[in-house]
C-alpha cells in the first residue's frame, strides 16, 4: 500500500519522536540503559496487584485516583487539590505542554514568551519532543561544565534565559549527569520566573535533599514525581505532580477521563503502605553507586559525582561508542547519547552489587585488549 504523506499535518510529518532506551529480550542480559530500579516491588505490592486480578477489570477505574491522591496528601502534608496523577509523570509533563503554553502560530517569526518551553541542555531529551510536537518554540539553555544550573545573575546577564518563558522544566536531580541542586538555588530560580516552571524530581529518592515545598510556597511551580524510578514500576505508569490548586484544576480539564488504570492505582497505593522498605533499596542503590563511581575511576573513568540512580562515566581508550559495543558484545546494555553534548559519556544505571561487579570486570577486560 502506498503511504499517504497527505493525510499527515505537516508538523507530524517533521517529527522526531522520542528515542526511548532500548528494552531487548536477550537471555542473561544485564540491563543498565533505562534507570529501571534493580530490586522487585514490595511482597505487598505484588500481593495487591496479584489479588485485585478478577472480574473487577470489566469496570473502569476511579476517574481521579482519588485513593492514591489522599495517600499522597497525607505523605506530603498537603491537601488532595494540590495533587494530579498520571499515566507517568511523562503523560503529566506533555499536558503541562498542552495546559500553559500557547502554539506558535504559523505566521510568526521570532520567539515569544508565551510559545516557549524552556530546559537546560542536557537535560531530559523528551521536553524538545513534547514542544515540537505542540508546535512551540524551544529554548535550550547550557547547563555549566560541571553541569551546574547557572546562577539568576548569570541567566539574567545571558539574555537568552527567558524569565517570562510559559513553561521551564528543570530536571533535578539532573538527567543524564546525576549531578543534584540545592533547594536553596532552585528556590533563587523559580523566585526569579512568571512562567511555570516544573521541577521534575524523578530521581530525587536517590538524593540529599528534595524541593517539594516550592511547590506548595508558589502558586507558578510544581514537582513532577514518579514511582518508576526509586519505587520499582516502571511497568504500571503512575506518576504525579503537586502544585497549586489553580494549576492542578487547569491540568484536570485537560486529562483523559481514565487516564490511570486501575493495577496502577492499586500498586501505586500499596507502595505508599510499604515504604520502609523502598527506603532500604534506596539505600542499597545509593552504596553501589558510590562504590561503582569508585571502581570504574580507579579504571581512569571520569565518573560525575550522582544524586541519582545512575551516573555519567566519562571512558578511558576508547570512545563512548566503541564502550557501548563492546560492553554490548558481553552482554551489558548501558546508555550513550549520540547527538549530545555528553557523547563523550555513557550513563550507567545502578544495578545490584553483582550487575555492578560484572560491569567493572568487563571494562577491565576490555581495557586489557584495547
Ligand atoms: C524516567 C523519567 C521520567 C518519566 O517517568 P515516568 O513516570 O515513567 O513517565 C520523567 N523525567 C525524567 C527526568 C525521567 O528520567
Amino acid at each position: 500500500m502506498p503511504k499517504p504523506p497527505h493525510l499527515v499535518r505537516p508538523l507530524v510529518q517533521a517529527l522526531h519522536a522520542y528515542v526511548p532506551g532500548e528494552q531487548p529480550k536477550i537471555k542473561g542480559l544485564i540491563k543498565l540503559n533505562t534507570n529501571e530500579n534493580p530490586y522487585p516491588p514490595s511482597p505487598k505490592v505484588l500481593a495487591a496487584v496479584k489479588a485485585a486480578v478478577d472480574e473487577r477489570l470489566r469496570l473502569y477505574p476511579n476517574p481521579t485516583a482519588e485513593r492514591l491522591r489522599e495517600k499522597l496528601a497525607a505523605l506530603h502534608r498537603c491537601r488532595v487539590e494540590n495533587l494530579i496523577v498520571g499515566n507517568g509523570s511523562d503523560e503529566l509533563l506533555a499536558m503541562a505542554v498542552r495546559c500553559f503554553v500557547e502554539p506558535r502560530p504559523a505566521s510568526r517569526r521570532g520567539r515569544a514568551s508565551r510559545h516557549l518551553v524552556q530546559f537546560f541542555d542536557p537535560s531530559y531529551s523528551l521536553y524538545p519532543v513534547l514542544a515540537d510536537i505542540h508546535g512551540a518554540d524551544k529554548n535550550a539553555f547550557p547547563l555549566e561544565p560541571d553541569f551546574g544550573i547557572p546562577s539568576v545573575r548569570d541567566l539574567s546577564r545571558s539574555r537568552q534565559w527567558d524569565f517570562a518563558a510559559a513553561l521551564t522544566f528543570v530536571t533535578t536531580p539532573n538527567a543524564p549527569s546525576g549531578r543534584g541542586y540545592p533547594t536553596r538555588q532552585l528556590d533563587a530560580l523559580c523566585r526569579a520566573h512568571k512562567g511555570v516552571v516544573v521541577l521534575d524530581e524523578a530521581y530525587v529518592d536517590f538524593a540529599g535533599e528534595h524541593a517539594l515545598e516550592l511547590a506548595l510556597k508558589y502558586p507558578h511551580v510544581l514537582v513532577a514525581r514518579t514511582f518508576s524510578k526509586a519505587y520499582s514500576l516502571c511497568f504500571q505508569r503512575v506518576g504525579y505532580f503537586v502544585g497549586h490548586p489553580a494549576l492542578i484544576a487547569a491540568l484536570h480539564k485537560i486529562r483523559d477521563s481514565y487516564n490511570v488504570n486501575g493495577l496502577g492505582q492499586i500498586a501505586a497505593v500499596a507502595t505508599l503502605g510499604d515504604l520502609a522498605y523502598y527506603r532500604a533499596n534506596f539505600r542499597k542503590v545509593i552504596a553501589s553507586r558510590e562504590r561503582l563511581a569508585r571502581d570504574l575511576t580507579h579504571l581512569g573513568f571520569v565518573v560525575v559525582p550522582s544524586q541519582s540512580n545512575f551516573i555519567l562515566a566519562r571512558p578511558p581508550r576508547l570512545t563512548a561508542e566503541q564502550w557501548l559495543a563492546k560492553l554490548r558484545a558481553r552482554k551489558i546494555l548501558v546508555r550513550w547519547f549520540a547527538h549530545s553534548r555528553v557523547s563523550d559519556s555513557l550513563r550507567i544505571s545502578i544495578g545490584t552489587p553483582a550487575e555492578c561487579d560484572a560491569l567493572v570486570r568487563a571494562a577491565r577486560a576490555i581495557l586489557k585488549q584495547a
